[in-house]
């Protein structure tokens, strides 16, 4: 990522010119991370780093909003704060807006996620009032017998925590060892769970549709942006 000088990135804020804020600096007003930054010289990745001043957090005014369309790999985690230096999307994903994934996908699972800068459009997406359908497709450890679609299907109440589900549609594809499922609520590793509470355990799991993006020509680990129309459409 580009690193600028850190009275530059000041500048950039709009909070004091570049030898004001070398001023900030020296004075101790500065917080990098945490830790007060007291070398006029020091670099900082206005991307990743906490900048406060005063108290006050630091940001650079966004240029645009952008909206990216992400087919994540598998072992690539959603969250962008990770001790154990795990691959993230965001190392895939390099653009100069900050941008942050809208809800998650666990680690082992694949498929499709937006990315956004655009708190408004994320915030309407993850509310659980939000009626986005997400598709997945489930590979299962057996073959899961028509009979026990409607179990799945009815609004089940998941055996671990005993949370209630919201109805969903499902379907069972040739092989039987794979079904479709459709929702549109994001509780946590939900589509596990519900297999799981009707003893059958999801050896792969791929989000094939968000709010009716499919992922095209996306392969594994590629982006791309979303059309205006296409925003406009999420809206
Ligand atoms: N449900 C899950 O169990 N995992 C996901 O990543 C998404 C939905």
């Amino acid at each position: 990522d580009e690193k600028v000088r850190i009275n530059k990135y000041l500048a950039m804020c709009g909070i004091a010119s570049r030898r004001a804020a070398d001023q900030l600096v020296l004075e101790g007003r500065v917080m990098v991370n945490g830790h007060v930054a007291d070398q006029p010289g020091l670099q900082i990745d206005p991307k990743h780093d906490e900048v406060i001043v005063d108290g006050r957090h630091m940001a650079q005014p966004e240029h645009k909003k952008v909206y990216i369309l992400f087919n994540k790999p598998r072992n690539v985690i959603t969250t962008s704060h990770d001790e154990r230096d795990r691959q993230q999307i965001l190392d895939f994903v390099d653009v100069p807006e900050r941008v942050f994934p809208v809800g998650r996908l666990d680690r082992k699972s694949t498929g499709l996620l937006i990315l956004t800068n655009d708190g408004t459009l994320a915030h309407r997406l993850m509310h659980p009032s939000s009626l986005v359908q997400k598709e997945y497709l489930a590979e299962l450890d057996a073959k899961f017998p028509g009979s026990m679609l409607s179990k799945l299907t009815s609004g089940m109440r998941l055996k671990d925590t005993g949370e209630k589900v919201s109805p969903c549609r499902a379907k069972i594809l040739d092989d039987g060892m794979s079904v479709l499922v459709s929702i549109h609520e994001g509780k946590n590793h939900q589509v596990r769970r519900m297999f799981s509470t009707l003893g059958f355990e999801v050896k792969r799991l791929d989000r094939v549709a968000y709010a009716g993006l499919t992922p095209g020509e996306l392969r594994r680990g590629e982006w791309r942006y979303l059309s205006r129309k296409e925003v406009e459409h999420l809206y």
